[in-house]
Formats: C-alpha cells, structure tokens, sequence
C-alpha cells in the first residue's frame, strides 16, 4: 500500500548572518488515495516544502519517504528516476514545452524513460479526452486558453500514474470560473486514479474540494482552523 510519511522536516537558507528557517519540523502523512491542501500566506515555505516532498529541493534534516523509500538516501540519476516514475508535478505556471503538440507535452514524462510506447500513447488520449481536450490533440500551448493548458498539465503529470500528485498554486494563474473547473478536476482525476496528492494555496475555494487541510505556520503543519 502507497504512502507518504514526511516527518520534521527542518530547512535552512543560509544568509550572512544566521540561516533562515524557512521549516521548522513540518510532518505529514498520506496514504492512498488521500488528499491534503496546504494553505498559508505568502512567504510562508508552501513551495520550499512541495519542492521536498517531490525531490525538487533536500531538506537541511528530516525524512521524506515514499512507499516506504527515502529518495535523499538515492544517487542523483536514481532520484530523477524516482520522481519521474512515482511524483506527478503541476506548478502554478503550465510549463508545457511550446514547440511540441498537446499530445507530446502529455508524452513528455514518458520520454523520459526511453521511447514512447503505444500503450503510453493510448493513455495519453484517455487522460486528454477526460480533461475535455480530446479535440485539441495536435494544438500547440499557444493556441489554448490559460484553463486549458493547465488541464494538459494535469494529465502530463498523471501520465505515468504516479503514487504522489503534487500541485503548488495550480489555478493561481486562472480567473475563478476557470480555477475553479480546474480545482474540480484535479480532485475528480485524483479520486478516479486513486493517486495521493498534495495541493499547495491559498485558494480557500480550491481547498474546500480537498478531504484535509492543513496551515502552515512558524515553519510547521497544523490543521487549519476553517
Ligand atoms: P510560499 O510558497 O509559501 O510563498 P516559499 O517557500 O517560496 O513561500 O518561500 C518561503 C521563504 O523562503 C521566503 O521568505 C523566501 O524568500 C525564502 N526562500 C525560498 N527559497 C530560498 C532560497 N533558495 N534562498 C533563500 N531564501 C529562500
Ligand atoms: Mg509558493
């Protein structure tokens, strides 16, 4: 069974004078099929805690595990390896390659891992017909409105049906129709893969689709009063 455990995670900047801790022992833990919202105000270390828990960034002490596995503990071509199979990442900004078709961005991860198999593009279709998308295959990014290439993000980080989705601000770009279409779908397509996922904003609309919500404060997590 699928989980996550992130236990005291402490992380420090250093500056000319002291470090700054941004976290000061932050714990969490997730298991299949289960949600969490990260809410807190600007500045309070949302992003710097995602980009932990997905291997983006290390932590100055604590643990992160996944299905029981420390990436810290992995080499690097391992831990890139570790978050392209298991972590699915949607960022407030698409990040979608601008040359390559909807379908290819989709594909992207799955490139990663050698070549492109037909089941993957199979997947791809499925998981762009459910982002209502199905007609827009061959667009490139530029021709979709904002709403929708956040949708071809979403399925770009489940293409590979990852344990662990993580969203840092991922309708923070949209106008609140929109970001609230795209919240629905996150939390509908995490439900129906049955993926854990961690959703960082301050979009109280976006947290009420999720099951828990949590605050971030002084550096740790705590349930959020709401
Ligand atoms: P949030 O996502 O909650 O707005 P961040 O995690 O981006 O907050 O940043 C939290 C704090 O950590 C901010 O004060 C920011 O300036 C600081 N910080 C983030 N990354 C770095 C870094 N690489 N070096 C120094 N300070 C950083
Ligand atoms: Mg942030």
């Amino acid at each position: 069974m699928s989980q996550l455990v992130v236990e005291q995670i402490v992380r420090e900047f250093p500056t000319r004078a002291q470090p700054l801790r941004i976290l000061d022992g932050a714990s969490l833990s997730l298991s299949a099929g289960e949600n969490v919202a990260i809410l807190g105000p600007s500045g309070s270390g949302k992003s710097t805690l995602l980009h932990i828990i997905g291997t983006l960034d290390r932590p100055t002490s604590g643990s992160v595990r996944l299905g029981g596995e420390d990436p810290f503990r992995l080499g690097e071509a391992e831990q890139a390896a570790f978050r392209n199979r298991r972590i699915g990442l949607v960022f407030q900004d698409h990040h979608l390659l601008p040359q390559c078709s909807v379908l290819e961005n989709v594909l992207i991860p799955t490139i990663a891992s050698g070549a492109t198999h037909p089941d993957d593009v199979a997947r791809a279709r499925t998981l762009l017909d459910r982002v209502g998308l199905a007609a827009r295959l061959d667009h490139r990014p530029a021709e979709l409105s904002g709403g929708e290439r956040q949708r071809v993000a979403i399925a770009r980080a489940l293409i590979r049906q990852p344990e662990l989705l993580l969203a840092d601000e991922p309708t923070g770009n949209l106008d609140r129709s929109t970001a609230a279409e795209v919240a629905a779908l996150l939390a509908e397509l995490q439900a129906a893969e049955q993926t854990m996922m961690v959703v960082v904003t301050h979009s109280v609309e976006l947290a009420s689709h999720l099951q828990r919500r949590l605050e971030l404060d002084r550096g740790q997590l705590r349930p959020a009063d709401q």
